[in-house]
């Protein structure tokens, strides 16, 4: 078979997106190859379909094991086979899943960058018939990527053990810096690097000030037609912002990180299948989600960097038809992110800290830990060390990104019980024989330490054996709890922590201190790269984006809210005359005239004046605007 015919074949897709060819090919012929496709822009199968053309295995490495686990299923979907080196208290021993890897005729296997940082893992991963290497998220290999991640640094040890295959880097955020770093890092032969311009010719680039920004953005989605996502900062507003749009008549839906399995699943299929027209969301939501008329995207405050208000506003317009992006921001925003980004980055101290206080949380002695998986109660450790949430999250990110741990969320949520009666008082209470009691008993028998410790328990385990539903199970807990049988809590947060280091405090952790300057320091230059973005009403906004990613400018959008690009300021066709006909009719407050017209609000402002100066229109004791000529 040929390349078109297992496209056809695996994927059902019909064509290749622009490049996926040449990459393919590219990569066939045995090149190096450095593939800069924007998000979206279908980088996973530049290395899967050739996997199935090569004799072997392709080894991939990403960054986060959510994804792999993804892509593992949906390949597995595709009829391929595929595994991931997975490290949770249920896999299979690592030594078994290196054999699987090596005799299992898979054909694309995942890993993390972590893994190959071990040695023993790299020598018996040496015996594998590997074909390609591809290495997902590649800017993570250098320091001026948004997402930095040592280990990714070694991974060109794998390399030396396979001199002759072919690397494949993959990639949508490459400034110039980044490139050069992938290519050296990595060092590739005769770099082949394929780009695709991150020109995206039908996405306006709208920065808008507001002293109001909800109702700008309920103005905006009223004038807009389609489907839409408003990024938001914090769960919360997300909620409110959801609340206020369906208040003023507008079909929307919140989405974020503390919702269910299944009402993430629910809100996403309504917003997907237009039942909702428009999603609040945090960033979180996005990533792998392939909804491609989305017209309009709103960022409700300013994004940490430009890579990140690129990939997002990225979201829009996939079909390829107008959108719009939109960033609302007022005055002080510029300093709140600096200040907010300055406020949860933690100093060296509290990195310490928090790294010991993890020890001692888990007890582990000096020189010890290594691959012992421990379960984290985040909320639990916060609370007992008087912690900020956001700060030890921080923390433990950056443990795991410089490979002294490894953070996995769990999905299922564990919950954290104690018994507070005697096992005597217990066992007359079993007798009862509800549903309640065999619950109570279940957990005596099971949790072997139930008496005298608190005890983690997956719900799972015990609906399956009872056979009960999780509303039955958690209103059996509840009714347990109000009759002083036990206490339980469900934990809002929860990871496995397995440490990748053994624990020697200063000595672990000089990485993790040595690279939060350089971190610190380049995330500053993010920043203020944003903020300037955000400022500079003058220059093309498509054109500073390209410039940031080291792409050629040539002339200017003509879409976008910069002087360069736009003739009046942006607001519905004859919006003066329209204006005139309302506040001929009855008088108007501002508010009033956002319900019913779609403006930029610096075009009211200045119309206003205007008007006020010709006294065509003068302001009542409500502060209400009315007409005075005929
Ligand atoms: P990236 O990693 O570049 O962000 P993905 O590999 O996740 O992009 O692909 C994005 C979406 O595009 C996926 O839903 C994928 O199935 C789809 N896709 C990839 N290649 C093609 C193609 N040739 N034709 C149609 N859809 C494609
Ligand atoms: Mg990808």
């Amino acid at each position: 078979m040929n390349k078109q015919q297992i496209l056809t074949k695996y994927w059902g897709f019909s064509s290749f997106k622009p490049l996926q060819k040449d990459i393919i090919t590219s990569i066939l012929e045995g090149n190096d190859t450095l593939a800069l496709l924007p998000t979206g822009g279908g980088k996973s199968l530049c290395y899967q379909l050739p996997a199935l053309l090569m004799e072997g295995t392709a080894l991939v490495i990403s960054p986060l094991i959510a994804l792999m686990e993804d892509q593992v299923k949906s390949l597995e979907h595709r009829g391929i086979k595929a595994m991931y080196f997975e490290s949770h208290p249920k896999s299979l021993p690592l030594s078994q899943q290196i054999d699987n890897c090596i005799y299992g005729n898979y054909k694309v296997v995942y890993t993390s960058p972590e893994r190959l940082t071990n040695d023993l893992f790299l020598q018996q991963i040496s015996q594998a018939p590997l074909s390609l290497i591809a290495i997902d998220e590649a800017h993570c290999i250098s320091e001026w990527g948004h997402d930095f991640r040592p280990a990714y640094r070694k991974i060109n040890k794998i390399r030396s053990i396979f001199p002759s295959l072919p690397v494949l880097a993959l990639t949508a955020s490459a400034t110039p810096k980044v490139v050069h770093d992938i290519q050296s890092e990595l060092v590739f032969k005769e770099p082949k690097v394929f780009r695709q311009s991150f020109k995206r010719p039908n996405l306006a680039y709208k920065i808008w000030k507001t002293e109001d920004k909800y109702n700008t953005a309920a103005q905006i989605l009223r004038h807009q037609k389609g489907s839409s996502i408003i990024y938001c900062n914090t769960r919360r507003q997300t909620e409110q912002l959801a609340y206020f749009f369906n208040q003023s008549g507008l079909s929307s839906d919140f989405f974020h990180g503390g919702l269910s399995a299944d009402d993430k699943k629910k809100k996403l299929s309504d917003w997907q299948n237009g039942f909702i027209q428009h999603i609040t969301a945090t960033s979180a939501f996005g990533m792998g989600i392939d909804k491609a008329d989305v017209r309009t995207l709103i960022h409700m405050q300013l994004p940490e960097s430009i890579e990140h208000y690129y990939q997002e506003t990225g979201r829009a317009g996939r079909d390829g038809k107008t959108a719009n992006a939109y960033l609302l921001f007022h005055e002080g925003d510029p300093q709140e992110l600096t200040n907010q980004f300055l406020n949860y980055i933690p100093t060296n101290q509290e990195l310490t800290a928090t790294y010991k206080d993890l020890c001692n949380f888990f007890q582990i002695a000096y020189g010890e830990g290594v691959d012992q998986v421990c379960i984290l109660d985040f909320d639990h450790f916060c609370e007992r060390y008087k912690r900020n949430r956001r700060k030890t999250l921080y923390c433990l990110e950056q443990f795991d990104r410089e490979g002294i741990l490894s953070i996995n969320t769990i999905k299922e949520k564990y919950i954290r019980m104690e018994a507070k009666c005697s096992p005597a008082q217990a066992t007359a209470f079993i007798e009862q024989q509800t549903t309640d009691a065999k619950v109570l008993e279940f957990l005596m028998r099971k949790y072997p330490y139930f008496f005298t410790e608190s005890t983690f328990m997956a719900p799972s385990k015990v609906c399956t054996t009872l056979i009960l539903s999780k509303d039955r199970f958690y209103a059996a807990l509840e009714s347990l709890q109000q009759l002083g049988y036990l206490r339980y809590n469900v934990p809002s947060a929860h990871f496995y922590i397995i440490p990748q280091t053994p624990r020697e405090d200063q000595y672990t952790l000089k990485p993790v201190l040595q690279n939060a300057k350089i971190l610190f320091e380049q995330k500053k230059v993010k920043i203020d790269a944003m903020i300037s973005f955000t400022l500079n009403t003058k220059l093309c906004k498509r054109n500073l984006i390209l410039g940031y990613f080291g792409d050629t400018v040539q002339g200017v959008c003509e879409k976008c809210s910069s002087h360069s690009c736009r003739k009046e300021l942006d607001s519905e066709q004859d919006f003066e005359g329209k204006l005139m006909l309302l506040l001929k009719a009855q008088p108007h407050s501002i508010q009033e005239l956002k319900q019913k017209l779609y403006f930029e609000p610096m075009a009211l402002q200045i119309v206003l004046e205007n008007l006020l100066n010709d006294q065509k229109i003068k302001q009542n004791q409500s502060q209400k605007y009315y007409w005075t000529h005929e």
